[in-house]
C-alpha cells in the first residue's frame, strides 16, 4: 500500500514537501488556495544549507533557477557609508560549506520546485483551499472550501505565516505584527544607474531601518528591500508600497543609499509578522500532521533563512517518510522524529533573526558599539558555520 501525504499550501514549503514525499516513495497531493501556483516578484537569498539540499534533489543546476553567486556580503553603515564588515562568499563559501551561497528570484525558485514536484508525480490542485482538517488515529480527513472530503495518511501544514490550520493543532492564534515593514522592489539591471550596480549582497544598517540589495536572475535584475519601523493598515501580503515612508527615512542617510532608493520607481509593501521561537517538538508535529515553513516557524527575514528553513524542513520530512522495501511507515512516530530533528534549529534561527533586527536598527551609543564590534570582528561575526554548515 502506498501512503499519501496531503499538503495544504503550494508555496516553497508545500512544493518542497510534496517533492520530498515523492522522493521518499509516497503519493503526494498539494492544495493551493490561489487560482494558480505562483510567487511574487522579489529576490531571495539561499545559504549553502539550502543550496546543498536543492542540489541533493538535482535542482541546483535546473535551468529555471538562474542563480547568481554574489562574491561578497558587504555591510555598511547607512549614516556615514563606511564599510563595517565583509564576508567573502563565491568560491570561498562553496569550498568551505560544500555548496554555494546564491541569490535567486522567488518565482524562479518556486517554478523550479513546482516543475520538480510535478515531474516526480505529485498531484497539484490550484484554487482549492483546505478549510479544515481532522487528524485522526488512522487517517487525516480534510475538507476543501468547496466541501469535498480528502483523506490521506499524513498532513503537511504548509499554509504560510497566516496559517489557518496551525491554530487547530497548536492553538496559539495569529502571528503578530513585528512593527517592521518591508518595502521591496525588483529592477531590471539595465535600469539601474551604472554607479549603483554591484554583484555583491549589500546590507546598509541605519537607525530604525536597514536595506539589503543583491542581483538575481544571474545578474539581470536587482532586488532591493528596505525595512522600516511602522505599522501597515492591514496584514495583506504584497500591498502597493508607500515609497514616501522609505524616502523620508533615506533623506537623512548616506548619499549612495539615497541614490539607490531614488532609483526605484515602485515599491511593494509587506508587513513583517513572526512568532516567538518554536518552544518544543509539539509545535512542529501532532500525530499525523507536521508543520513546515512559515506555518511552523515564521521569522523576521534578518538572517535570510525563512525559505531555507522550509527547504530544510522538507528534506528532514523526506528522511523520516522514507519507505524501505514496501513497508508502511508508522506516521506519528515518523513525524515525531521530524519535529525532534527540526525544532531546536528552527528556534535558533528565529531567535537569531530577531536579534539581528535589533542590532541592524541600532541608534546612538548602541550603533557605535555595534560598528566597533563589527570592525573588530568583521568576517567572523558575519560567517555562521552552525547555520551554513548544518
Ligand atoms: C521581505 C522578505 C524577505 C525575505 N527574504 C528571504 C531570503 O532572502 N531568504 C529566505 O530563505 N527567506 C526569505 N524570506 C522568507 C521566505 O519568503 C518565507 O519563509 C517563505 O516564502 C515561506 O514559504 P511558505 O511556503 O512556508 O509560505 P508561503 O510562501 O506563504 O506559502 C503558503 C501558501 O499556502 C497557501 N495557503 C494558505 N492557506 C491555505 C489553505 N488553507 N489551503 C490551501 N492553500 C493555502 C497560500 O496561498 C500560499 O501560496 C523573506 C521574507 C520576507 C517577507
Amino acid at each position: 500500500m502506498t501512503q499519501e501525504l496531503l499538503v495544504a499550501g503550494g508555496g516553497i514549503a508545500g512544493l518542497a514537501a510534496a517533492l520530498a514525499a515523492r522522493r521518499a516513495g509516497w503519493e503526494a497531493r498539494v492544495f493551493e488556495q490561489a487560482p494558480a501556483f505562483a510567487e511574487v516578484g522579489a529576490g531571495i537569498q539561499l545559504g549553502p544549507n539550502a543550496t546543498r539540499r536543492l542540489r541533493a534533489w538535482g535542482l541546483l543546476d535546473a535551468a529555471r533557477l538562474r542563480p547568481h553567486a554574489p562574491p561578497r556580503l558587504r555591510v555598511r553603515d547607512a549614516l556615514d557609508g563606511r564599510e563595517l564588515g565583509c564576508l567573502p562568499l563565491g568560491e570561498r563559501a562553496a569550498a568551505r560549506y560544500g555548496a554555494p551561497y546564491c541569490t535567486v528570484h522567488r518565482a524562479d525558485l518556486h517554478a523550479t520546485l513546482l516543475e520538480a514536484a510535478q515531474a516526480a508525480g505529485a498531484r497539484l490542485h490550484a484554487g482549492l483551499r483546505i478549510a479544515s482538517a481532522e487528524v485522526g488515529d488512522a487517517l487525516v480527513q480534510a475538507r476543501t472550501a468547496t466541501g469535498a472530503l480528502v483523506e490521506a495518511e499524513a498532513l503537511a501544514v504548509a499554509d504560510g505565516v497566516w496559517s489557518g490550520l496551525r491554530d487547530a493543532l497548536v492553538g496559539d492564534g495569529p502571528a503578530p505584527p513585528t512593527g517592521h515593514l518591508a518595502l521591496r522592489a525588483l529592477l531590471p539591471m539595465a535600469a539601474v544607474p551604472p554607479a549603483l550596480r554591484s554583484p555583491d549582497v549589500e546590507a546598509w544598517l541605519g537607525p530604525r531601518m536597514h536595506l539589503v540589495r543583491y542581483p538575481v536572475r544571474g545578474g539581470e535584475a536587482l532586488n532591493v528591500v528596505g525595512f522600516i519601523e511602522g505599522r501597515a493598515g492591514t496584514a495583506d501580503w504584497d500591498q502597493a508600497g508607500d515609497a514616501g515612508a522609505l524616502q523620508a527615512v533615506a533623506a537623512t542617510l548616506h548619499r549612495d543609499l539615497r541614490a539607490l532608493v531614488d532609483a526605484v520607481p515602485q515599491w511593494r509593501l509587506w508587513p513583517v509578522h513572526d512568532r516567538p521561537p518554536v518552544a518544543g517538538a509539539a509545535a512542529m508535529a501532532r500525530g499525523r500532521a507536521a508543520l513546515l515553513g512559515d506555518a511552523a516557524h515564521p521569522m523576521r527575514p534578518y538572517l535570510a533563512q525563512g525559505a531555507g528553513m522550509a527547504i530544510e524542513d522538507a528534506a528532514a520530512l523526506q528522511r523520516v517518510l522514507q519507505v524501505a522495501d514496501g513497508q508502511v511507515v508508522d506516521v506519528p512516530t515518523a513525524l515525531q522524529r521530524y519535529a525532534l530533528d527540526r525544532w531546536q534549529r528552527c528556534a535558533r534561527v528565529q531567535a537569531r533573526s530577531q536579534r539581528n533586527g535589533r542590532i541592524f536598527h541600532a541608534d546612538g551609543l548602541l550603533r557605535l558599539g555595534r560598528n566597533a564590534a563589527m570592525r573588530l570582528g568583521g568576517e567572523d561575526l558575519l560567517d555562521l558555520p552552525w547555520l551554513y554548515g548544518g
